[in-house]
């Protein structure tokens, strides 16, 4: 096992690191720039070492610096959380070049399933379905447009190295084909200094649905199940949950299969995410494959009782995936909102500053991933991620009524966040029903809200449909076989030899 990990990165995903290494016995060595010195991370690592300015350019996104700081540190291995350069295969390289383990997929594997239409590409050589459209990098604008109108409109031109939902446009005809190509390219050309687009067919109002694979280095590949992230303004997440409400176990048979087939056939290790679009008939369309940990990996961890860091660590060191991890299921239902320091009433915009007060929310099924403090600043040059809220329950309904109940505990002070819009997301009906798809909050928010729309009323009352979740969760509770931690898949029963034998071998785990 690892004596010193260098985390580098910042925030609440370094936090999340850090503490899988403190219970795993390993040090941590955390970065950070001028704007960071105070930030969570730097004091719960062990050590910490400044890289530079407050601009991720010459701070957290120079290879050599933390190079430099790792040999300095003494570390044997990196784990690079998620943004910055966790999805540049130079960094990979890098530490295998100085002798350090990177704590993710190998470069040659992130390169051909992270690169956007090289992932298309090899899903059409593994049967896996993509969305209609380019599978190479647009050359000639008369060809894409001619294409685009043979397809039919509207059409999503993306960014070959597209991320953040930079360098997209949604086109919805001929006339304005062109312009929006000049945008989309000139976008990804200041966000990835790569100005390459492809062509989407625009699928009406999709659900997106995202496989967890893990895959060791012996040649064990596995799905971990799948996550619902439908609820996005402007295509990023905004709320995920696991399992999916639309998803049936044959669907999770079949995604689960399509993306293991993918991540076999890219040489993949270590934990990564395959992402489709599921339309209105259940057909499922492959979108991307994410090398890395993802945000929302929380979700994930709450209903298959795994420590998805610990496992990146134990892969990265050698170990083998035990072979009953193939057969888990989900247990129960989990919700994760993202956090922001953003002012909703201001269409989203940053809300850095001081912040004054703030009070947690806890109590059953509630966790709170973050990476803030009371009179911390947070600081204007990164995302504005202050944290994720994440609610376990027994049922989608009890998570519901969970997270709403977390989110009234939940007090921040001297900065905007966007708290109040879960509130009202968490009580639409087409929410509750697990009716939305990814344009539905863009909808939403376009939509005037009535004086009298229950996310204004007094969010203590319980209202008749809190009460039926009540009663369900009771219910539901009651006839919870308290040893059903993990189950088996399909229609086998687990005898309790079987569970327990599981339950070591999870204990066996680092
Ligand atoms: P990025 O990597 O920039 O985040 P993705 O390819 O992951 O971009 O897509 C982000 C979101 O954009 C998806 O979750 C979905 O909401 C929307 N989207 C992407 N491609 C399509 C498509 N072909 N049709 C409809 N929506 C799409």
């Amino acid at each position: 096992m690892f004596r010193k990990i260098l985390i580098a990165n910042r925030g609440e995903i370094a936090v999340r690191i850090l503490r899988a290494c403190r219970e795993l016995g390993i040090r941590s060595a955390a970065v950070f720039s001028e704007v960071d010195r105070k930030s969570l991370h730097v004091r719960l690592a062990d050590e910490a070492y400044p890289i530079g300015p407050a601009p991720s350019r010459e701070s957290y996104l120079c290879i050599d610096k933390l190079m430099d700081v790792a040999r300095r540190a003494g570390c044997d291995a990196v784990h690079p959380g998620y943004g910055f350069l966790a999805e540049n295969a130079a960094l990979p390289r890098a530490c295998t070049d100085a002798g350090l383990t990177f704590i993710g997929p190998p470069a040659d594997a992130m390169e051909s399933l992270g690169a956007k239409t090289a992932g298309r590409q090899l899903a059409r050589r593994v049967d896996v379905p993509t969305v209609p459209g380019t599978n190479d990098p647009i050359e000639k604008l008369a060809e894409a447009q001619s294409l685009a109108h043979s397809m039919g409109y509207p059409v999503l031109l993306k960014a070959v190295a597209g991320g953040g939902g930079k360098g997209m446009r949604v086109v919805d005809g001929d006339a304005e084909f062109e312009s929006a190509f000049r945008d989309a390219s000139s976008e990804a050309m200041n966000a990835f200094g790569d100005d390459r687009l492809y062509l989407e067919k625009y699928l009406d109002r999709p659900h997106h649905v995202e496989i967890q694979i893990f895959a060791d280095a012996h040649g064990r590949v596995v799905s971990l199940g799948e996550r619902e992230c439908s609820v996005q303004r402007r295509h990023q997440k905004v709320i995920e949950e696991a399992p999916s409400p639309i998803i049936t176990p044959d669907l999770r048979k079949k995604m689960g299969d399509a993306a293991v087939r993918l991540a076999r056939a890219g040489g993949y290790v270590n934990a990564g995410t395959v992402e489709f679009l599921v339309d209105a008939n259940l057909n499922f369309y492959f979108l991307e494959v994410n090398t890395r940990l993802q945000v929302e990996h929380p979700v994930t961890e709450q209903v298959t009782g795994l420590d998805l860091v610990k496992l990146q660590i134990a892969i990265a060191a050698g170990h083998r995936l035990p072979f009953a991890w193939e057969s888990i299921t989900p247990r129960g239902h989990a919700m994760e909102v993202r956090l922001y320091a953003e002012d909703p009433d201001n269409n989203f915009f940053p809300s850095p500053g001081k912040i004054i007060s703030r009070q947690v929310p806890s109590g059953p099924g509630v966790r709170l991933d973050d990476g803030v403090y009371e009179g911390w600043t947070v600081p204007n040059d990164y995302d504005p991620l202050l944290g994720k809220l994440i609610a376990w329950g027994n049922s989608r309904e009890e998570t519901i009524a969970r997270l709403r109940r977390a989110l009234e505990e939940y007090t921040v002070t001297g900065i905007k966040t966007n708290v109040g819009l879960f509130r009202r997301i968490l009580v639409e009906p087409d929410f509750l029903r697990g009716e939305m798809h990814t344009r539905w909050l863009d909808e939403l928010l376009r939509r005037p809200r009535s004086a009298a729309s229950p996310a204004d009323q007094n969010q203590t009352g319980n209202s008749p449909s809190d009460a039926a979740a009540i009663a369900a969760a009771i219910w539901q509770a009651s006839q919870w076989d308290r040893h059903a931690c993990l189950s088996c898949s399909s229609a086998d029963q687990p005898s309790r030899w079987k569970l327990e034998g599981r339950r070591a071998q999870l204990d066996r785990l680092p």
